[in-house]
Order: C-alpha cells, then sequence, then structure tokens
C-alpha cells in the first residue's frame, strides 16, 4: 500500500523494507518496545586525522521491530521524543554503551559519545542519572560524550543550560552535532560547554564534487578556525572517500567518521575490529 493521506511513514533506506508502516504500527508497538528488550545499539569509529588511529565510538540505536524488522532511529526517535519514551530509552541507551565502553578498554579506554534528545536536556534526572550510570560502572567521565544538536540549544537559556555546564564541569566532553546546519549563531557557541563541534555530513558532501564546492571548503575552513580558537576540536561526519578524508584531514579536522572508515556494527563486531587489546 503506498502513501495515502501522509499518515504513514514513507520508508526510503536500507533500514527497512520498502514497504509504508503506518504510524499506529509504530505507536502501538514503541511503548513496550523498551520492556520486550528490542533495542539494541551499534558503534561506529570515530578516528582521529593526525594518525588514523581510533579515538572513540559513537553509540546508535536501532529498533528490532516485531513485525516491520529493524528499523533506523530516525523512524521512531521523533515519537519517542513526542511520547516521552525517549526518557528511559535514552537512559538505557547511556547505561549500555557505558557497559560495552568498559569492555573496550585495550591500550587505553575508548571514549564512547551518546546521543541526547531535547526532552532529555530539559529532564530533571539528566545529571543524577549520568553520574549515577559513571559511578556504578567505574567509568570516567572524561570516556563519556554527550552530543547534542546545536538546534536543540538555540532557545536555552542560562537556567536549561545548567545540567550542560555541570556535566561539562564533571569532564563530561559535550558535542554539538550537525553543526553548520539550520540556524546557526556562532556568537552562541560561547555560552554553550561544548567542547567538540561536529560538522554536518552535507559540508562534507561538497568536497566530493570536482572541483569542490568552494563554498563548503570555505565553510569548513572558517568553522575549523574558529573552532580551534575558542579552544574546541571538529569532528567531521560522513566521511566516505579517501578524497574527503584527505581534504578534511589538510582542513585542519580533528577527527573523522563515515563509511570510510566504518559502518556502524554491532558491540561484539566493533570490539573485535577496533578495540583489540593492545
Ligand atoms: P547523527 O547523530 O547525526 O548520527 C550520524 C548518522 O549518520 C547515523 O545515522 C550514521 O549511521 C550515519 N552515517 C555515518 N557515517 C555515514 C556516512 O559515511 N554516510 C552517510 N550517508 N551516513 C553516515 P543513523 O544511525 O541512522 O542515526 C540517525 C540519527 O538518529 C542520528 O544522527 C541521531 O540524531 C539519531 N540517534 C541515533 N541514536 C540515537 C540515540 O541513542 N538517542 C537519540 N536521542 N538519537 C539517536
Ligand atoms: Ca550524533
Ligand atoms: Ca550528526
Ligand atoms: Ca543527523
Amino acid at each position: 500500500a503506498k502513501d495515502a493521506g501522509g499518515n504513514r511513514y514513507a520508508l526510503a533506506d536500507p533500514d527497512s523494507d520498502a514497504r509504508a508502516i503506518d504510524r499506529h504500527s509504530l505507536t502501538n508497538h514503541l511503548p513496550g518496545a523498551l520492556e520486550r528488550d528490542e533495542f539494541f545499539l551499534e558503534y561506529q569509529p570515530l578516528i582521529r586525522m593526525s594518525d588514523g588511529q581510533v579515538d572513540g565510538a559513537e553509540a546508535l540505536v536501532r529498533w528490532k521491530h516485531p513485525v516491520h524488522g529493524r528499523l533506523g532511529p530516525d523512524r521512531f526517535i521523533p515519537l519517542a521524543e513526542h511520547t516521552g519514551l525517549i526518557v528511559p530509552l535514552g537512559r538505557w541507551v547511556l547505561e549500555q554503551a557505558v557497559s560495552h565502553a568498559c569492555t573496550w578498554a585495550g591500550g587505553q579506554p575508548l571514549r564512547v559519545n551518546v546521543n541526547l534528545s531535547p526532552r532529555q536536556l530539559h529532564h530533571p534526572d539528566l545529571v543524577p542519572d549520568t553520574i549515577a550510570v559513571l559511578e556504578s560502572a567505574g567509568v570516567a567521565p572524561s570516556s563519556l560524550c554527550l552530543e547534542v544538536t546545536e538546534s536543540a540549544l538555540i532557545s536555552a537559556d542560562e537556567d536549561e543550560l545548567k545540567p550542560l555546564w555541570q556535566l561539562a564541569e564533571l569532564g563530561v566532553d559535550i558535542a554539538l552535532d550537525d553543526f553548520g546546519t539550520g540556524y546557526s549563531n556562532l556568537a552562541n557557541l560561547r555560552r554553550l560547554p561544548a567542547t567538540t563541534l561536529k560538522l554536518d555530513r552535507s559540508f562534507t558532501q561538497g568536497l566530493q564534487r570536482h572541483p569542490a564546492d568552494p563554498v563548503d571548503l570555505t565553510f569548513v575552513e572558517g568553522i575549523v578556525s574558529l573552532a580551534h580558537a575558542l579552544g574546541l576540536a571538529v569532528t567531521v561526519e560522513g566521511v566516505e572517500t579517501e578524497s574527503q578524508a584527505d581534504q578534511l584531514r589538510q582542513l585542519g579536522c580533528d577527527t573523522a567518521q563515515g563509511w570510510y572508515y566504518a559502518r556502524p556494527a554491532p558491540p561484539g563486531e566493533f570490539a573485535r575490529d577496533w578495540a583489540r587489546a593492545g
């Protein structure tokens, strides 16, 4: 059945079938999905551009839907955010990611990046929950990076930013995700406790053209120098080719993530490929 009235989710990615999934099927199954243990995480390595070594991993959640099979987060995170399930789901993701990270300690512990939704940011339990998860796993706050989108913070006032500042003071890294998309207010950077900018995939894509899009080149160059001047690191997303990687390294980006290095993979596979002891 094809999209008839706009009340269906159109599917166009390899995470799900070419069939349309109606919203009711997602809405009905989502509330119990956590108890039924239907979520799982995959990890994608973050690669240090100076030496090509792995620097950490981003945790990405997936849903093994009882009817529709594997679904990517774009299918259900907005719904979880809307219904509030994102709060317990987000805590589950944090617990899982931190406990997986413990098993990766080879030569030195790998950092793990966890995405935070706006609703989690505004939840009063964020700081105590995060501290509790780190303490019970015995993981240093500096081994955790929380990723928040700039758009989630744009309208936040000082009080709303306090939890993030508290976490940053404990040593948790804060990354601004999807940086450069939508409404970017550079002056805003100074009031955020960010340690890293994650440059959105769209800029990486612009570099793939021949010649590279001059606007994207200039933008990346400008962002990197501004970020470094402010003491922030720059991570680039969506690196798919060697040419993109070379250009981004030359432009001074610190860390890269993308299919060129690795696709997101289940914890066992990730550990085997990227977290060998030694
Ligand atoms: P994001 O945080 O921007 O994550 C990066 C997305 O880019 C991931 O999509 C990843 O699989 C994809 N990606 C990585 N390398 C490449 C590449 O080289 N090319 C291309 N085309 N894509 C690449 P994914 O896993 O589908 O996640 C989509 C979004 O869902 C994430 O975007 C994030 O906003 C959200 N998300 C994922 N996990 C969580 C979670 O645990 N909590 C919350 N709140 N949101 C999550
Ligand atoms: Ca992210
Ligand atoms: Ca992103
Ligand atoms: Ca994104």
